[in-house]
């Protein structure tokens, strides 16, 4: 018989896989790393296991405690799972404007969710920041991993993103292309890979234009999971050699292709990270092997990105005529 004990013995070990249509003219191997395959749909897995499994060493987390932690996406999805598996509790803070289906998802694993005004300023007793510390506090037995500090975070990714592109290359890879959110995948696997191959794999960070990475002020785009309006503590400053900036209409162009021309059906922040992974592809020659990262999957987007009236309504593609409205799946 072949079996696991339980899903989440399944977190990591995901593959790679060629891009076709996408890089056709390029001269190097474009090869994509789809974290969707991990059991709770995203990159995020990684970092929820080995911060869950730290804190329990360290004496932070004891059993029967609960995990406290401002998200509303794919870190909470991958803390809801570890915490089923460990007999923990969570309670997942989220301002208003996350998506009633985001939040479903987190309470169908059985984590309590709890919501919070966006319109109100950071230092408000009821904003989303102040609402999770309040928690922390009150909850007898509450952690908080605080994925924007935890070394836990981008370690994960220096113990197991990093050697996968190692192995699975055959120490062939010469760029490593990924989106930067909290910083931990491309501080932990970008670190890795320059220590293995002594400084001679290339780093690229894709980022949202508008985001502190590549210069910005924190200017709002759309692309969700990437970029910041703050320096993390999780982003290591010397690791990457470039920072390719994309706009949101790049982002989301490559994103639907990704879907059409690859069959890789994932979110707004890939296509980001491909969109960057091709402009660098321009410029390197048949002996490279560029490996982007992919962060998760598309269908927490299809009221989003893959809508159309959403994407004419922002100005992606010519206004709609098809009488569609916002909210739509097409
Ligand atoms: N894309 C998505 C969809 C994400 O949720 C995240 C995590 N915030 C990232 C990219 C960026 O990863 P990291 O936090 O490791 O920089």
């Amino acid at each position: 018989m072949e079996y696991v004990e339980h899903i989440v013995d399944l977190v990591g070990g995901t593959p790679l896989v060629k891009l076709n249509s996408l890089a056709e003219g390029l001269e190097p191997l474009v090869l994509a790393k789809v974290e969707y395959m991990n059991p709770g749909g995203s990159v995020k897995d990684r970092i929820a296991l080995r911060m869950v499994e730290a804190a329990e060493k360290s004496g932070e987390l004891k059993p029967g405690g609960t995990i406290v932690e401002p998200t509303s996406g794919n870190t909470g999805v991958g803390l809801a799972m570890v915490a089923q598996r460990k007999g923990y509790k969570c309670v997942f803070v989220c301002p208003d404007k996350v998506s009633e289906d985001k939040r479903n998802v987190l309470k169908a694993y059985g984590a309590e969710v709890v919501v919070c005004p966006t319109a109100v300023a950071p230092e408000d007793p009821e904003s989303y920041y102040n609402v999770s510390d309040r928690l922390v506090t009150e909850i007898e037995g509450a952690w908080k991993p605080n994925q924007y500090a935890n070394p836990e975070n981008p370690a994960s990714h220096y113990h197991s993103t990093g050697p996968e592109l190692w192995k699975q290359t055959d120490g062939r890879i010469t760029h490593f292309v990924t989106g930067v959110g909290t910083g931990g995948t491309i501080s932990g696997t970008g670190r890795y890979l320059k220590d293995v191959s002594e400084g001679r794999v290339q780093v690229i960070g894709a980022d949202p234009e508008g985001s502190v990475y590549s210069g910005g002020s924190g200017r709002p785009y759309l692309v969700e999971g990437v970029g910041e309006d703050f320096w993390p503590e999780t982003y290591d400053r010397g690791v990457a050699d470039e920072i390719i900036p994309i706009s949101d209409a790049h982002s989301f162009d490559i994103t639907r292709r990704l879907a059409r021309e690859e069959g890789l059906l994932v979110g707004g922040s890939c296509g980001m990270a491909v969109a960057a992974a091709l402009r660098l592809a321009e410029r390197c020659g048949p002996d490279d092997v560029i490996v982007v990262l992919l962060p998760d999957g598309g269908r927490g987007y299809l009221t989003k990105v893959f809508n159309d009236a959403w994407m004419s309504s922002f100005g992606f593609l010519p206004p709609d005529s098809s009488g569609a409205t916002v909210g739509d799946v097409l």
